[in-house]
């Protein structure tokens, strides 16, 4: 595994130059993805604290955090809710708790009236007076008073057997062989975009950020918005963004076959559907006819609200594919899901004489094996799945196009992973990627730099917005009077439970419970449940059953987030929907609204709102467009919770955030462009500085 790039070898110095660093302690800065002088010098500081100045005592407000001075007045041990140490300190300002909950017999000792103790930590406010709660401190000879620090303190990302310490004082060998010059960091930002916002040196911003001065501003650097960390954050989402403009590239060297077909397929699909395609849909049907047409690998993303009709796009792109002869795979990130698209898909096509396959991890042994077959000898022509499509052991035989449906879910990584796996001789299949969590342009030209975008923004005729309530659970009985009437008049009801558990087992034996005493509750009404732990086939049956109109209320987890589609079912109660996101929110209601009727959703919330909680059930109150709600979403939590990307590696940000450097991305993407088209060499070795390995892994 070599680093050194061509243009510059000083700043890739060997890590084991450095005091303290020896095999081991190489190894673990491996394990945080630190593999030279540079990696360290991009391993950037999460946070900042001020221990520059002692503070007194009496100025000190509850969520400070600051470094306080004083005698130990009283030290005890108390008995609460468990045993803990309770020291009392005073600085001649005022007084102050100090409360351990791990300690042991020494540490009471070395607490005794009247010694002299530093402590740093989070000011908060105890019962009778202002308290820290596990600080650290240190005994002081109050005579000879140890120096404070002198510059805000820089903590940074740590990992088993190397804690901030360490890092710091590796931090402090790197910085000052920057500072003295015998280490070089390479330019590689366009001059003229430099000059004009302003930035300092790389060396500079780096120096800053890592030993900031003894001036600092706190709450600017807190912020991330100081000019150094600006600078830095603006390299960073470059760098992002030729990473995957490359992929782009990449992708488009490769050959994939052209599906012009003879419409034999396509048209009679169209003639059989019981409406006609909104505007939008036939817009994006287009864009994707004219990708399909050339001979390289369309890589598209749709997004489309909830509801906007994605799936009957999908069906005509693979039956484009299927009439030129190439089959087409389909895949969704749940099984039920990925059963419901089978649904459809078999309805559809089968009539036409076109095989659709099923495969799902949990398929038998047998089953398997012959849809395995059928997918390898090309009998099977549409096949629709989850991962397992792409698992070891499944081969296609022509594959020509893949469908990812609610994309959200699958990363960067998994993308590439799947068209490799699809490639067959040199040529790659074509890629279409659905999702209903829509994002502002500029940033979807970041985040989704490898792809191109297409926009449903219609939704089909005659849908009404579904009218939204907000309620406290003690109204249960009220909701549960208005679940039965809606289902005396022959409608139906969704009952969504959730929980703040992440502990799937938990949910559903809520579940299980909740539809047991709605069952007892509601006589003469037909109940059913899915949850996540039923077998596939059960929850099929159930959801079949409630499709056919056998069932009048389906209580079930949040397994029905996604594409459940039931267009006779116009209520829904979410239990605690507080504790829901906004999309999760958006996407669960959007499974009522779908046929002809007025349709409702009642939000339950328990015990009291947060800030936070109330403004997001407002938000679903007040709107049922997606767009707006996306935009309050990323508002309210962030790019990386939003697009779920934070485990996918996807775009993991060491310095910037996408909603708060929102302002430098048009910037960045005129950089890369100057970038890519005038200082080609610069490109590899800015991706290389700043995501390094996860390239690398990307291009697996
Ligand atoms: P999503 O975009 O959320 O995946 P679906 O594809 O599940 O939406 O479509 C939602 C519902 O709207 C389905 O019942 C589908 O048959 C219906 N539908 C799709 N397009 C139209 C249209 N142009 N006119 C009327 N109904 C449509
Ligand atoms: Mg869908």
């Amino acid at each position: 595994m070599s680093h050194v790039t061509q243009t510059s070898c000083s700043d890739n110095l060997s890590l084991t130059r450095l005091r303290g660093v020896g095999p081991k302690m190489a190894e673990r800065l491996e394990r945080i993805g630190v593999h030279s002088i540079q990696d360290l010098l991009f391993h950037l500081p999460l946070r900042y604290e001020d221990r520059t100045r002692i503070v007194p005592i009496g100025s000190l407000r509850p969520g400070d955090s600051a470094v306080v001075q004083g005698k130990i007045q009283l030290t005890e041990i108390k008995f609460a809710r468990r045993r803990m140490l309770v020291s009392r300190m005073s600085d001649g300002t005022g007084s102050i708790g100090l409360r351990f909950f791990y300690f042991n017999a020494q540490q009471q000792q070395s607490l005794t009236r009247g010694v002299t103790v530093r402590c740093y930590g989070e000011v908060r406010k105890g019962k009778t007076m202002l308290e820290l709660v596990h600080p650290e401190y240190s005994l002081v000879d109050e005579h000879s008073v140890p120096e404070v620090q002198e510059h805000l303190t820089a903590i940074y990302p740590t990992t088993e057997g190397l804690h901030q310490l360490g890092i710091r004082n590796l931090m402090t060998q790197v910085t000052d062989l920057l500072a003295s010059a015998k280490l070089q960091l390479d330019e590689f930002l366009p001059e003229a975009i430099q000059q004009e916002l302003g930035f300092e040196t790389l060396r500079d911003a780096l120096l800053y950020v890592h030993c900031p001065p003894p001036d600092a501003p706190l709450d600017v650097m807190a912020e991330g918005k100081h000019s150094s960390q600006q600078r830095l954050a603006f390299e960073e989402l470059l760098a992002h963004t030729l990473s995957l403009r490359k992929l782009r590239h990449r992708a488009q060297q490769h050959a994939a076959p052209v599906l012009k077909g003879n419409d034999q397929h396509v048209s009679a699909f169209k003639q059989n559907l019981p409406f006609e395609l909104t505007g939008a849909q036939q817009r994006v049907v287009e864009e994707i006819e004219t990708d399909l047409q050339q001979a390289v690998p369309m890589q598209r993303l749709v997004q489309g609200d909830v509801g906007s009709g994605k799936t009957v796009v999908a069906a005509l792109a693979t039956l484009r594919a299927v009439e030129s002869g190439y089959q087409a795979a389909v895949m969704a990130p749940t099984e039920i899901l990925a059963e419901q698209h089978y649904r459809n898909f078999l309805d559809w096509l089968e009539p036409m004489g076109i095989e659709v396959a099923w495969l799902s991890g949990k398929l038998k042994a047998k089953p398997r094996r012959e849809t395995l077959e059928a997918i390898y000898i090309g009998k099977a022509r549409v096949i629709v799945g989850t991962h397992a499509l792409f698992q070891e052991g499944v081969n296609f035989s022509e594959l020509g196009l893949i469908v990812v449906d609610e994309q959200h879910r699958f990363g960067v990584h998994q993308r590439m992973s799947l068209r490799e796996k699809g490639a067959n001789n040199g040529t790659y299949p074509h890629q279409l990627i659905m999702t209903a969590t829509p994002i502002p342009r500029t940033l979807s030209m970041t985040v989704y730099a490898d792809l191109d975008c297409s926009v449903i923004d219609e939704l089909p005729p005659g849908r009404k917005p579904v009218e939204t309530v907000v309620l406290p659970e003690n109204r249960r009985e009220d909701i549960v009077q208005r679940v039965e009437q809606a289902c005396r008049q022959g409608r139906q009801v969704y009952w969504v439970c959730t929980l703040i558990e992440e502990s799937e087992k938990l949910q559903c034996q809520a579940a299980e419970d909740t539809a047991t005493l709605l069952a007892d509750a509601l006589q003469g009404i037909r109940v059913g449940l899915v949850h996540g732990r039923m077998k596939p086939e059960q929850k099929e049956q159930v959801m079949q059953q409630f499709k056919a109109g056998e069932l009048d209320l389906l209580v079930a987890t949040t397994v029905i987030e996604v594409g459940v589609d039931v267009p006779n079912a116009s209520l829904m109660i979410i239990e605690n929907a507080e504790r829901l996101g906004l999309s999760q929110l958006h996407q669960l209601r959007g499974r009522v609204g779908r046929g002809s009727q007025e349709s409702a959703c009642v939000l339950m919330y328990a015990g009291k709102l947060s800030q936070n909680a109330r403004q997001r059930l407002a938000v679903m109150r007040e709107s049922n467009d997606g767009f707006v709600i996306a935009r309050k979403d990323l508002e309210l939590r962030g790019p990386g919770e939003v697009l779920g990307t934070r485990q996918t590696g996807m775009l993991q940000l060491r310095i910037a955030d996408l909603q708060r450097d929102q302002g430098l991305i048009t910037r960045v993407l005129q950089s890369a462009d100057i970038l890519l088209k005038s200082h080609p060499a610069h490109v590899e070795p800015l991706i290389q500085r700043w995501i390094g390995e996860s390239t690398r892994y990307a291009e697996v």
